[in-house]
């Protein structure tokens, strides 16, 4: 009798083992958007655009096209891009382009999470190209107030530290429509018109703007691919500017940030385990309180993981301007 007992005390444990798991698992898709679409039409591109999900965990688009001779099932829709979801906005839209004159097109949009759950499609059908592209001379408008916006950060490692920058997107022409946003960078000085061939394209993303809205864009570091991966005197220095399908171009605007770091001091105990693991010796005791010399430390991130495993979380990564 006692040996059954245990048998299923067991058993109970691994049911509530196996509860909790699927409690914990994301199973929910976000809500899709809506109010898809067509901004404008060219001979070779579509711009779409959309109402923003109001589901908070929504991490990203899928974009999909099909030709409308083709039948409509999901399948035959074909995956063609991907776009952050920016849930600072009310609307996002996306150019598609490398289109064929004088077709028919389906166009589709969904939702994912991080967990890669994906909403309903929702689409649009029977869009058709011109025979040409309209000659468009006309360059968008110039991006406004684009800045950084301070930051910590939450990676140990100075390579997850997220450029988190914001600013008015204008729009295609002028100050209508939308428009993509390309962003370059350079780890040696400020980007400007002199400069722009030769800065470092930013990898891996394109941004669009809604004329009008401010958008938010972040920049991961580690997709600062090009050496060094991490700038001298942890500076850097990024610029965008907008191009519309025509390749008529806005004016460079330019930001630049520093990552530093620094002691909370309220929340150091003086355990000194982050003077010990420093490999440039860079902290010192001030005031009974560890400091750090920013002018040697290396930003590796060895002090933090140290003070976060000790449960302090004393020191922080700071994006200052
Ligand atoms: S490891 Fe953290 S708590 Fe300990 S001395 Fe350094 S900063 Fe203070
Ligand atoms: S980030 Fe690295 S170099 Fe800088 S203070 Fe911490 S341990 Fe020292």
């Amino acid at each position: 009798m006692k040996k059954i007992l245990i048998f299923l005390a067991i058993l109970s444990l691994f049911a509530c083992d196996d509860s909790i798991s699927k409690l914990s698992l994301d199973n929910t898709a976000p809500n899709p958007v809506s109010n898809l679409q067509i901004l404008e039409t060219g001979g070779d591109y579509v711009k779409l655009i959309w109402s923003v999900p109001d589901s908070k965990d929504a991490a990203f688009y899928k974009i999909y096209k099909k030709l409308s001779t083709e039948t409509e099932t999901i399948t035959n829709f074909i995956f063609t891009d991907q776009l952050q979801v920016n849930l600072q906005n009310t609307q996002q839209g996306i150019i598609i382009d490398s289109l064929a004159f004088s077709n028919n097109y389906d166009f589709a949009v969904s939702v994912c999470d991080e967990s890669m759950n994906e909403s309903e499609l929702q689409k649009i059908t029977g869009i058709e190209t011109l025979n040409n592209n309209p000659v468009d001379t006309t360059p968008p408008g110039d991006i406004a107030q684009l800045q950084l916006v301070p930051t910590f950060s939450e990676g140990y490692e100075i390579i997850d530290v997220v450029i988190t920058a914001s600013f008015v997107a204008p729009g295609d022409d002028g100050d209508n429509g939308i428009t993509e946003i390309e962003v370059r960078y350079s780890p040696f000085g400020p980007v400007n018109s002199d400069n722009w061939q030769t800065a470092f394209p930013y990898q891996g993303t394109v941004f669009s703007g809604i004329a009008g809205e401010t958008t938010i864009i972040e920049l991961p570091l580690k997709k600062c691919m090009a050496p060094p991966p991490v700038p001298p005197n942890y500076a850097f220095y990024f610029a965008a500017r907008a191009i519309d399908e025509a390749g008529n171009t806005s004016a460079i605007k330019s930001f630049s940030g520093k990552i530093t770091a620094e002691v909370i001091r309220k929340s150091c105990i003086s355990c000194w385990e982050c003077l010990d693991i420093c490999p440039e010796n860079a902290i010192s005791k001030q005031n009974g309180k560890a400091s750090i010399d920013l002018s040697k430390c290396v930003r590796c991130g060895d002090c933090i993981l140290t003070c976060e495993e000790k449960g302090n979380e004393a020191i922080k990564y700071y994006i200052t301007e």
